[in-house]
């Protein structure tokens, strides 16, 4: 099986099993934002105690690359403390924008996945929506 094979396997069974996909009943700040380009939208929201992200889902419609990466990026914030959380956002925007390397970032897991999606410009954005709207509702949190 190629690398591209794998990542695409593994983009689409968040796809078709998003992690953490829903609302939270008692989260503490949320935010909704879409890509007008492709029509994808997603709603963040969290339950933070104190400085920790105890609990983050998404719910979203929109493509496969949308959703699977809102459904990755959840995983990886679970537990995470804010700043954490926040260096790893700034860290995929990075890459997405290929100033890094997912090489040089193994906490990713998941979401290397995503590293086709780069060569895809008008892609990229689908990609990053849920990131950024993440980075937005912890730095207004
Ligand atoms: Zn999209």
């Amino acid at each position: 099986m190629s690398l591209e094979h794998i990542y695409q396997t593994i983009l689409m069974d968040h796809y078709q099993n998003p992690r953490n996909a829903g609302t939270i009943s008692n989260a503490t700040c949320s935010l909704h934002e879409h890509n007008p380009l492709c029509g994808d939208e997603i709603t963040i929201s969290m339950k933070l105690e104190g400085d920790r992200i105890s609990k983050v889902a998404f719910d979203g419609k929109g493509c496969a690359i949308s959703i699977a990466s809102a459904s990755m990026m959840t995983e990886q914030l679970q537990g995470k403390s804010v700043n954490d959380a926040k260096q790893l956002i700034d860290t995929f925007l990075s890459i997405m924008r290929g100033e890094k390397e997912f090489a040089d970032h193994p906490e990713f897991e998941d979401a290397m996945a995503l590293e086709g999606v780069k060569k895809l410009h008008a892609r990229i954005k689908c990609a990053t929506l849920s990131w950024n709207t993440a980075k937005k509702l912890l730095s207004e949190s």
